[in-house]
């Protein structure tokens, strides 16, 4: 691994892992991971360098690979991408480490849900504006109706600066798979990365939707709470007949990755 390190010049100097050395297991999600965060790039999910994407590893010791802090979600690639405990500690050799404040949501739900294996977590103007409605996500449309009675919602306690909110992020969170942080952003989560980006994807496009709609100023029509509830179940059994959630639609955005900058994969 090259350790020189400079900041101020790190896009230009990524200390990188050695790829013979990793698992191989461990090596395809991080490249996974990695085309996550070009995806979120790629469709201005990021915040500079704020937020996290996390994986869980497999084995019971529950590491987990997530972004170093500092890095441009631009900059990230497989092999700079950190591995860490529930806590945030660093497991590998690198100058980087993680946002130990920022990891209180990734961290409370890993350790307390080992069955997930990506979360995402995004700030974007229009999460913003859903996440500051009292009602929140409304079944305005198809996309929105993907997440049904499938989200928590967890009211604001100032930035998560402190551990003691883990427990109440974990209350909240239930047994949903989705997570509206009030006056906050948008959390999912899912078994592979291919399905919480896929989610994300939707949830995002859900609130752009909501925006949209209410702006109209029209009177709107909510459809039968039995139409909406139904459209969760039948959402997942599409995708999972087509070889699980997410799974060609991901496959189909790391292929847009690889035309425009393939440098993930590194
Ligand atoms: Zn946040």
């Amino acid at each position: 691994m090259n350790m020189r390190f400079d900041p101020m010049g790190a896009a230009l100097d990524l200390p990188r892992l050695d790829r013979e050395k990793v698992d191989p297991v461990e090596w395809d999600l991080r490249v996974q991971l990695a085309a996550a965060f070009r995806l979120a790039h790629h469709f201005h999910w990021d915040l500079l360098t704020y937020n996290f994407i996390s994986v869980r590893l497999p084995g019971p010791e529950g590491h987990l690979l997530i972004n170093p802090f500092g890095l441009s979600y631009d900059e990230i690639c497989a092999s700079n991408l950190l591995k860490i405990d529930t806590e945030g500690n660093n497991l590998i050799d690198s100058p980087f480490q993680v946002s130990r404040a920022g990891f209180i949501i990734h961290g409370a739900v890993h350790e307390a849900k080992p069955e997930i294996g990506c979360i995402m977590h995004v700030h974007t103007p229009a999460a913003s504006a859903v996440c500051a409605m009292e009602d929140g996500l409304l079944p305005l449309e198809q996309e929105a109706m993907v997440f049904t009675d499938k989200i928590a919602y967890h009211g604001h306690e100032g930035i998560p600066l402190g551990t003691d909110e883990r427990k109440r992020i974990i209350a909240s969170l239930g047994d949903k798979q989705f997570m509206i942080l009030r006056n906050h952003g948008l959390v999912t989560t899912g078994k592979t990365v291919a399905e919480t980006f896929l989610f994300m994807y939707f949830l995002e496009l859900a609130c752009r939707n909501q925006v949209a709609i209410l702006s109209t100023g029209q009177k709107l029509r909510i459809p039968p709470a039995e139409v909406a509830k139904a459209v969760p179940a039948q959402f997942v059994a599409h995708d999972e007949a087509l070889g699980g959630v997410g799974v060609l639609q991901f496959a189909a955005m790391m292929r847009r990755l690889d035309r425009i900058d393939p440098s993930y994969r590194l």
